[in-house]
């Protein structure tokens, strides 16, 4: 048994990190300016996207974006219950509100064909998560959108660098639609500044407005005013937020990006290896990963078959605790908490797919600075419980 606790999650930091950091510190311009320029510029050129926006959450990001495509009070936003908080928090700060369609069994991600049914008169987006780092079925979400005339605000939170249909997430759909993909640089993912988010967009209109409104709704390039080509004199032309990234995490997320594909590839040798271990066992479903997508790994999603055990979820997780190894479940349905059930009435059967896989998922460690060791310590573990309560 290990004796130092395998933690769930870990970001990949090294000099580099301490080094564009150091140049950001050392420049004297600590808030939003130069590094955060080149960070856009550099993310923009990865992804293909011709506008890519920093500010300082992927909840944020996901705000502007709905802000940007004019959502209003009393509109519809179709997401799915299995998501994190942020993807329907977002609808309501406009006092819109998020329709729920369930996910597929096999991906976690939405369920194409029950999209139709849920567009009314009133539905203005579709904010589709792409679960784990694996693409939802964007073809017929943007199929739909066209149809519709409906905007499509990605939550790429998990997935930096995923593809679909050989183009990255965050580069523009194929279709004519308002389109945006929102990004996480949170602590746990795939590349972390600590806090921090980008929109990516092809649209100027789009790109222009979440311009503007990250940084308190003052007229273009607000940021400059402090420079030498820059003005004292600004517009306020609405009510914007405070949501710009700053320079020092920028230069974070610069070295984060020069290192993002060998960190990918890590990731992606671990999920090998897990469902190397995993697949063959009774007791196990792998997640199913699409071959002609580039999957971005950021979460490892087991699920128990339940039946083949004799303790549930809760008590595998307890077990793995006490063999010192880090787990985490994705996601408590939204349907399920507190708020959404006593505000729109739902029950758990309501989405019986998102309520059901939730019942027996757990995600496992999966990030770069994992040893082979480690890896190998996670498949004893799990396997060791497995036999141990098998039925
Ligand atoms: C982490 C996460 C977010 C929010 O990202 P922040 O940068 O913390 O705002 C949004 N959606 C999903 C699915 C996430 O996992």
């Amino acid at each position: 048994m290990r004796d130092a606790f395998l933690p769930f999650a870990l970001p990949d930091i090294d000099e580099s990190e301490l080094a564009q950091i150091g140049e950001a510190l050392a420049s004297g311009w600590i808030t939003t300016g130069p590094k955060t320029r080149q960070f856009e510029a550099e993310f923009a050129a990865i992804v293909g996207a011709r506008h890519a926006i920093a500010v300082n959450s992927c909840t944020a990001a996901m705000h502007l974006a709905l802000e940007a495509v004019g959502l209003q009070r009393g509109d519809e936003v179709i997401t799915t219950p299995y998501t994190f908080a942020a993807s329907a928090e977002v609808v309501r700060y406009f006092d819109a509100r998020p329709v729920l369609v369930d996910v597929n069994a096999g991906s976690f991600n939405i369920d194409v064909d029950q999209i139709e049914a849920a567009i009314t008169s009133r539905t203005k987006a579709i904010i589709p998560v792409h679960i784990a780092g694996q693409a939802a079925d964007l073809d017929a979400i943007y199929a739909i959108a066209q149809r519709h005339k409906l905007a499509v605000i990605e939550d790429a939170a998990h997935a930096f660098p995923t593809t679909y249909r050989g183009r990255m997430i965050g580069a523009p759909p194929p279709l004519q639609l308002k389109h945006a993909a929102c990004f996480s640089f949170y602590a746990t993912k795939t590349i972390a500044t600590g806090e921090g988010g980008m929109i990516c967009t092809d649209d100027d209109e789009i790109a222009d407005r979440c311009r503007i409104m990250a940084l308190h709704g003052i007229s273009k390039d607000a940021w400059k005013r402090y420079t030498a080509e820059g003005s004292w004199y600004y517009e306020i032309i609405a009510p914007g937020y405070k949501y710009n990234l700053t320079d020092v995490a920028s230069a974070m997320g610069l070295a984060q990006l020069a290192k993002a594909e060998r960190m990918w590839r890590r990731r992606t040798e671990i999920a090998h290896r897990y469902t190397q271990a995993f697949a063959g066992l009774v007791h196990f479903q792998t997640p199913c990963a699409q071959d002609q997508d580039q999957h971005a790994w950021h979460l490892y999603m087991l699920r128990l078959n339940l039946a083949t055990l004799r303790i549930d979820r809760a008590r595998f997780i307890e077990e793995l605790k006490q063999r010192q190894i880090g787990v985490s479940v994705h996601f408590i349905p939204l349907h399920i908490h507190p708020y959404y059930r006593d505000t729109y009435g739902y029950q758990a059967l309501d989405f019986p797919v998102a309520y059901g896989e939730f019942q027996r998922e757990i995600s496992l460690p999966i990030y770069s600075k994992m040893s082979d060791q480690d890896v190998q310590d996670v498949i004893d573990a799990v396997v060791t419980i497995a036999e141990t309560y098998r039925c």
